[in-house]
């Protein structure tokens, strides 16, 4: 089937994609033992990840040429990018302007919240699998937790509304949690989204007997909350969600693996390092850098970019026979 001439990023399956996810940095400080082996990865050399400059210019083309009206920043952890609040400033300044989003670990947001905020973040996603020190420090293997609690409150003084957190549960370590991770998040007045382990660890260690599945999570929470389905439009947005003990609270699970959402996934993503992907899940991926430094016009980007999106597979498969894990890690591609 030949490529409509829409300047949009359309594929064979009628989608398309309108929000951008981009990592900044394939670094993080935390080990959750779900994500990176303890000893960490061997990260990106500096002159193969994209500069501000490129960032931009690749971000500018998105919004400009190709209707990506929404931009996630990822990673690895983003806060580790340096001169993170003055790259928000000028993703914030391009015409027309995106929505900007970040996902986080909340490690350092405590004293960073209100420059982000400044400098034009409209939205924050804090990872926070436990709320207990013990576990925190089994799971991530820092002693860290105090740190994303404040982060928490930070970005929630500076106004980073609706404060989303994401949590995975795995089991025997942390699927205990369930509803005293909900009780936190309604006590504080955050939106608290739990998500489905994925095989995307840089160890290989994904098993999927061993993963607590959505219908786990909403039969532990119905035991102690009434959840009534959600009646906003999902829409492309991966979270099911419910009220609690009907509203105003209310809880999201995302069952990447045993409820995908792939057939209204409006997602493309660029890595760090400048190659674009269709989906978290691909095997293949398309080196933007490469044209970018190698001196192509925003025009010959912009097409390479919808050419990608027009090879998006159907699904990501993880749940049937013979899935393959992609070579990336998750920290690599950008959560
Ligand atoms: N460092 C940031 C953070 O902690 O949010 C951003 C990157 S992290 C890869 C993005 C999200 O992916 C986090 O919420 C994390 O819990 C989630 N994640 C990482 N590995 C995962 C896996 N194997 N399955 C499901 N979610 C995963």
């Amino acid at each position: 089937m030949e490529r409509p001439a829409t300047l949009a990023l359309v594929d064979t399956f009628g989608r398309v994609a309108t929000d951008l996810r981009v990592s900044l940095t394939d670094r993080c400080n935390l080990r959750c033992t779900y994500c990176m082996p303890a000893e960490g990865l061997d990260w990106m050399p500096g002159e193969q990840i994209l500069t501000d400059g490129e960032l931009v210019r690749l971000m500018g083309i998105a919004v400009t040429h190709l209707g990506i009206t929404d931009i996630r920043l990822t990673g690895g952890e983003p806060l580790l990018r340096p001169g993170l609040e003055g790259l928000i400033a000028q993703i914030t300044a391009l015409r027309p302007r995106p929505r900007v989003a970040m996902t986080t670990n909340g490690i350092g947001l405590a004293k960073r919240a209100g420059a982000l905020a400044a400098a034009g973040l409209n939205r924050i996603n804090v990872s926070l699998d436990t709320i207990d020190r013990d576990v925190f420090i089994k799971l991530a293997l820092r002693d860290r937790l105090a740190h994303v609690l404040d982060g928490l409150a930070a970005a929630h003084s500076a106004g980073l509304a609706p404060i989303k957190i994401n949590s995975v549960l795995m089991r025997g370590v942390n699927d205990h949690e369930a509803v005293a991770l909900l009780r936190f998040a309604l006590a504080h007045d955050y939106r608290l989204r739990f998500i489905e382990q994925m095989p995307l660890d840089a160890q290989h260690g994904w098993n999927r007997a061993e993963m607590v599945t959505a219908a786990e999570i909403l039969e532990q929470l119905r035991a102690e909350f009434t959840l009534t389905p959600s009646i906003e439009p999902r829409g492309g947005a991966p979270a099911e969600r419910w009220l609690v003990d009907g509203g105003p609270g209310e809880v999201g699970v995302i069952g990447s693996v045993t409820r995908p959402f792939c057939a209204a996934c409006d997602r493309t993503r660029l890595t760090a390092d400048g190659a674009v992907r269709s989906c978290l899940f691909s095997n293949e991926e398309t080196d933007l850098r490469a044209l970018l430094r190698g001196g192509a016009s925003d025009d010959q980007i912009a097409d390479t970019w919808r050419d990608v999106m027009w090879g998006k597979l159907a699904g990501h498969e993880i749940d049937a026979d013979g899935f393959v894990q992609p070579l990336r890690p998750m920290s690599a591609i950008g959560g």
